[in-house]
């Protein structure tokens, strides 16, 4: 409860960004506070303790935590990239956004068949990105154990779309 606290103090809140009528979470001032950083990693990384065998991290500011959660428990991280980052090989999957498509990539031979996997960002909006990534790890044969963000914004139905995983999924903030 301190933490909800602490974080909903410190993210900012801006109006009309990246567009007119959207409200932007700046999680960048989280970084200015190494203590409440470590708050973070602690409860994110007790949330999959034992329960995963990879962290995926979803560029780019799901790396800023997921990497960290990562070393806490001792398991392999991967990056999953927007299209056309990664050398090959790689593996993609498409979806579809308010206006168009868009596509991530991770490398092939990372992920190994049957691991259990943990899918994280720093924030839940339509699930999109998220439906995404979790279809790429399917598509290698991994397992999606489990979902966490810093933020799920309830609004916007993104939880919904994740069900069909049957992941578990956990957020700080909501
Ligand atoms: P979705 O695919 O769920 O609609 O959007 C989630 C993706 O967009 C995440 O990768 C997240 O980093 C980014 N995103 C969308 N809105 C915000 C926001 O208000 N703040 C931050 N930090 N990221 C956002």
């Amino acid at each position: 409860q301190q933490l909800v606290e602490d974080l909903e103090k410190t993210i900012e809140n801006i109006p009309n960004f990246p567009k007119e009528g959207i409200q932007f979470k700046d999680i960048t001032p989280i970084f200015l506070n190494p203590q409440l950083y470590k708050d973070v990693i602690k409860d994110l990384s007790a949330f999959s303790r034992d329960k995963i065998d990879v962290v995926c991290g979803i560029e780019s500011r799901g790396y800023l935590f997921g990497i960290a959660i990562a070393v806490a428990l001792d398991v392999p991280f991967i990056l999953i990239r927007k299209k056309g980052k990664l050398p090959p090989p790689f593996v993609g999957q498409k979806y579809d956004l308010e206006y168009g498509s868009a596509e991530i990539e991770m490398r092939t031979g990372q992920l190994q068949p049957g691991q259990r996997v943990l899918i994280h960002d720093d924030l839940l909006a339509t699930g999109g990105t998220t439906e995404a990534a979790a279809l790429l790890i399917e598509k290698q044969g991994g397992v999606v154990s489990q979902f966490s963000f810093l933020i799920a914004l309830k609004d916007l139905a993104g939880e919904e779309r994740l069900k069909k995983f049957n992941a578990e999924v956990h957020q700080i903030l909501s």
